[in-house]
């Protein structure tokens, strides 16, 4: 297989068959940052129409700098990987403060500002600036995988270094961020995780996997351990019409975000053994039980949450935790104004017809 042909190949196939994203053919450095940096761990989907959203919203880097951290996650609410909105939003500050607003083209000076690792750096600097840094994402280690048939586990580091310079090796000079894209798009349409197109694939006659019939095999994966499951009480603690929010702490998961007060449970715990003494206890909150909802269920990257709802009515709207970093007692409205977690929008879907009836009957009793 000879370098030469496979970058042409892919090179017309990309010019004929590539989507029309909105992010596609951009010139301005700021939007191709925000899409690529949305685009980690998402798919294109789901990441079009937040993209849409936030660019109408701050529609330059500067805007961005100026937002508060509570819109910004407003704005990424439900796109998840939370600390992507976070480091973006540290990183303008640091670009439009240090390098007056414009984006450094040097890959050591872009990997000292948060968010930049080595993929989003290699993808900027290629896409913008056409330099030589190949990028590997999720579907490039596929599209190589199989066309060099690469046996070994590709959870592995060492594995994920050789899949690197193969990609590394196999970059044109000319047009390294066209060939970035549209290996990127042949692993996202064409060379998919299951049943690949090999058929219509402009690589097919050069691909090793299919050669050895082995593409619906590789890319080898070793099983993860299985996860644990963690359960928890959204405690929905109202005082009058009120209810109790707070912010998650910083260099928390999901951190920066609003939730109910959450109280961790101890393993085997079962409803019925529930105790309210330790919840008035953590949350220094005089507290009394009014009504609970079977746990909704929610999995993150390392564990599943089983989130029980519980509603306490408070004697006062006093509040001391050392968990949050900052509270709100909040009506409904003013509730699904903040950024709120995607666990927490279940308990809010869950409970919402039961937390209006409480702000209502207050309201007509007073
Ligand atoms: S021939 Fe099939 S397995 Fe090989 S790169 Fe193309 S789509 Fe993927």
């Amino acid at each position: 297989m000879r370098d030469s042909t496979v970058q042409s190949k892919i090179r017309k196939w990309f010019r004929k068959n590539k989507r029309p994203l909105p992010w596609r053919g951009e010139k301005n450095w700021y939007y191709i940052w925000i899409s690529e940096v949305m685009l980690q761990q998402t798919q294109v989907e789901q990441v079009i129409p937040y993209y849409h959203k936030f660019i109408k919203k701050f529609n330059t880097i500067e805007r961005l700098a100026k937002a508060s951290q509570e819109e910004v996650l407003k704005i990424w609410e439900g796109l998840g990987y939370y600390s992507r909105a976070r480091n973006l939003h540290r990183a303008t500050k640091i670009i439009v403060d240090n390098y007056n607003s414009t984006l450094p083209p040097i890959r050591e000076e872009l990997l000292k500002i948060p968010g930049f690792g080595p993929y989003t750096a290699n993808a900027v600097l290629s896409l913008v600036f056409n330099q030589p840094y190949g990028v590997v994402d999720g579907n490039i280690k596929r599209v190589l995988s199989r066309l060099f048939a690469i046996e070994d586990d590709i959870r592995e580091s060492k594995t994920q270094k050789k899949i690197q310079q193969l990609m590394d090796n196999l970059l044109p000079s000319k047009y390294p961020g066209e060939f970035n894209e549209a290996m990127m798009e042949l692993g996202a349409t064409t060379c998919t995780p299951t049943a690949p197109l090999c058929p219509v694939c402009p690589l097919s006659k050069d691909c090793q996997a299919r050669i050895k019939k082995l593409e619906g095999i590789l890319p080898y994966k070793s099983k993860r351990a299985k996860i644990p499951t963690t359960r928890s009480v959204a405690c929905i603690v109202y005082h009058q019409d009120l209810f109790l929010l707070v912010k998650r702490p910083e260099h928390e998961m999901l951190a920066g975000l609003w939730e109910f007060p959450v109280f961790k449970l101890n393993n085997g715990y079962s409803d019925s053994g529930f105790n309210i003494s330790s919840i008035r206890n953590q949350f220094n909150l005089d507290i009394s039980l009014k009504k609970s909802w079977p746990a909704i269920k929610h999995t993150y990257t390392h564990f599943h949450l089983k989130l029980y709802s519980k509603l306490f009515e408070a004697v006062s709207s006093e509040f001391q935790s050392e968990l949050y970093e900052d509270y709100r007692w909040l009506g409904i409205d003013g509730i699904k104004k903040l950024p709120v977690h995607k666990a927490m929008w279940k308990v809010l879907n869950t409970t919402e017809a039961e937390l209006e009836a409480i702000a209502k009957r207050y309201i007509v009793d007073t």
